[in-house]
């Protein structure tokens, strides 16, 4: 038996069986392209494992049919969000679903590893408070915020930072635990959640931003890197600057050079501006300088098409390196046709028009953030049917 294909199938089966909300054999072998053999092997291994729930319907022609549901309370999820000061914890069925939710604050002094036993206390808390089994849990997804990294100076941020974790999960519950950053687990997640988007690079502009890669639903290592580390590898997107990142420690990143932040500073250098705007600048956000720039404010338009520019530059290396047939563009910011304009104009100057016909604006799906984390698990291990020993009940 060829395991990989096997779970290859299983996992084509039972993204198929949610995305439909539930369906019958026929239409599963038409749409999987699998032969009706494996298809009976694998729903009798599905069902048998209570993974799959039959359920019986009479069709518009009255005939008596078998629809195969997805069992979403087989199994559940745990999501961590680490948040600049608080980290949030909740519990998921398999629809990512939540189920029970608490919020802490980080009380971490630079002792990370007493930060990781507070954390799993909470985790044991909300599994006390919830009426899940521990061998049912199929594990831990942490995400980490750009804002706990920076504010809680955690130098060179690696996941294996996570292996106290790890170790004591494994300990108390039969679960893995994935640690991601906030972009690269979002992307995971918008790639489920429009499974038509199967290779894509995404951007994300906004209070939080970033970009991650997407080939055959899942999550490739930034194209540019030697070693696996997250959060810490940017892209150099203006190499004479001089302006230095806190999280990378390099100059002229990308991350730094379209972060509002910096980009207001650089406003109030540039011109003699009067107090008043000056004071408006203070407490500027980007809702409100997108809207500057679109009543034709000269200098807010400049900074906007610096911005701009610099995502072409990320989008075209990226577009160089490896097989992407579609950007996906999330954040306000995409919605603003004067900003979309600028983009267009400068992957056309940097040669690449066929780039802008594959630029996609998403909407706001992610009800939660705190989602993109519990997802991680479902991922891996429910939709990749990597179980160990939580089938054997
Ligand atoms: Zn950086």
């Amino acid at each position: 038996m060829d395991f990989k294909s096997q779970n290859k199938n299983i996992t084509n089966l039972l993204k198929f069986i949610d995305q439909r909300g539930g369906s019958n054999k026929l239409e599963i072998a038409e749409n999987i392209m699998v032969s009706p053999a494996a298809l009976t092997k694998i729903s009798k291994k599905l069902l048998g494992d209570n993974i799959l729930l039959e359920k019986k319907y009479v069709d518009e022609n009255g005939r008596k049919k078998n629809l195969l549901v997805i069992n979403y309370d087989r199994f559940f999820s745990i999501g961590v969000l680490i948040e600049e000061s608080f980290t949030r914890v909740i519990l998921t069925n398999l629809r990512n679903e939540v189920i029970e939710e608490l919020k802490f604050e980080n009380a971490y002094n630079g002792d990370f590893e007493e930060y990781l036993k507070a954390l799993l206390k909470f985790i044991e808390n909300i599994v006390e408070k919830s009426t899940a089994p521990r061998d049912r849990i199929l594990g831990v997804g942490v995400v980490m915020t750009n804002e706990f990294i920076v504010k809680k100076s955690l130098d060179l941020f690696k996941e294996d930072r996570f292996i106290t974790l790890k170790k004591a999960i494994m300990e108390k519950f039969t679960g893995y635990v994935f640690v991601e950053t906030e972009i690269r687990a979002q992307a995971l997640y918008e790639a489920f959640l429009d499974p038509v988007y199967k290779n894509f690079f995404l951007i994300k502009y906004g209070d939080k931003r970033g970009s991650a890669i997407v080939i055959d639903n899942k999550l490739v290592n930034p194209a540019i890197t030697h070693y696996r580390s997250m959060g810490t590898r940017h892209f150099i997107v203006e190499p004479n600057s001089n302006i230095y990142c806190d999280i990378c420690k390099k100059k002229g990143c990308f991350d730094t050079m379209v972060s509002p932040k910096y980009i207001f500073e650089e406003i109030l250098k540039e011109s003699n501006y009067s107090p008043r705007i000056e004071s408006l600048y203070k407490n500027m956000d980007l809702n409100e300088f997108i809207k500057r720039a679109e009543s034709g404010e000269i200098i807010e338009c400049k900074s906007l098409r610096k911005v701009a520019k610099y995502i072409a530059i990320l989008m075209i290396n990226h577009n160089n390196l490896l097989p992407l047939d579609t950007f996906l563009l999330s954040g306000r910011i995409f919605k603003s046709s004067l900003f979309l304009s600028y983009l267009k104009m400068f992957l056309q100057e940097f040669q690449l028009g066929e780039v802008h016909e594959n630029l996609i604006v998403l909407d706001d799906k992610i009800k939660r953030q705190e989602l993109i984390a519990s997802f991680l698990p479902i991922n891996y291990i429910f939709y990749n049917y990597h179980f160990t020993e939580n089938l054997e009940d």
